[in-house]
């Protein structure tokens, strides 16, 4: 009922001529039937990648954007800017921008509101680090990450939105979490949902798990029935790979 979404974020690689060339590679790899694929790449890549993808069902998103419209917010992005380029998602809160940019529970918050305000379909990630794991907080760090981001939100506007179960000390570490913890926190997190809006928005809503996919364990993390598809860092970096990752969700 839900449609798996397999997204790849880039973070701060390619050039936009290396972004040309995996393109070329990845298109016939990308597009399979009942997949949403999206690659979410750097911002000089954003309108050459827009434009090769055009005739294509494979959506292509930013990585972060301003929740403004325009301003004096030097260095920024804003939704308009991105809609302009007709960038269909964006990630919001990556543990990366709130750990390195002091990205806050208030500011994924604005920018989910304004992505979707915009017509752009927001990525909001949530996670725990390994200490607040450790000390077994996830599931109160995970559910607070979640209420905040949506608060506010309509039911309706929950379901357009995307979540993906980042937990930080899995990404980039090649250590994944196991596909049953990462089933049970999601679990969570679709009851969480339910509590703040209801049944309807927990049923729809497609979560994500984020942190070491790779094929060798896509599989196992697609077989989990709370688990909509995967947010994919290192492994979408190579064209073939992703594919892969793409297929086995198809
Ligand atoms: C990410 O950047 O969101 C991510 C999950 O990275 P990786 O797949 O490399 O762990």
């Amino acid at each position: 009922m839900r449609t798996p979404v397999i997204a790849g974020n880039w973070k701060m690689f390619k050039t936009v001529e290396e972004s040309r060339e995996y393109f070329r590679t990845f298109q016939p790899l990308g597009q399979k039937e009942g997949v949403e694929t999206v690659l979410c790449v750097p911002y000089p890549s954003l309108p050459e990648l827009v434009e090769a993808a055009r005739e294509t069902d494979i959506g292509i998103g930013a990585q972060n954007m301003h929740w403004e419209e325009e301003g004096a917010f030097t260095g920024e992005v804003s939704p308009t800017m991105l809609k302009g380029l007709h960038v269909s998602h964006v990630i919001v809160g990556h543990s990366e921008r709130r750990t390195h940019f002091a990205e806050t529970d208030e500011s994924v918050r604005l920018k989910t509101r304004s992505a979707l305000d915009h017509g752009l379909t927001p990525i909001v990630c949530v996670g725990e680090t390994l200490e607040e794991r450790e000390k077994e907080r996830t599931r109160d760090v995970v559910r607070n990450q979640v209420v905040q981001a949506l608060k506010g939100l309509s039911s309706e506007e929950a379901t357009q939105t995307i979540l993906a179960y980042e937990p930080v000390w899995a990404i980039g570490t090649g250590k994944a979490s196991t596909a049953e913890d990462a089933g049970e926190v999601i679990g969570f997190i679709r009851q969480t949902v339910e509590e703040q809006f209801d049944s309807r928005a927990a049923e729809r809503v497609r979560i994500l798990y984020g942190g070491s996919v790779k094929p060798a364990n896509v599989d196992s993390f697609l077989d989990i029935p709370d688990i909509d598809g995967g947010l994919v860092g290192g492994a979408s970096l190579d064209p073939e790979t992703f594919g892969q990752l793409v297929s086995a969700a198809s």
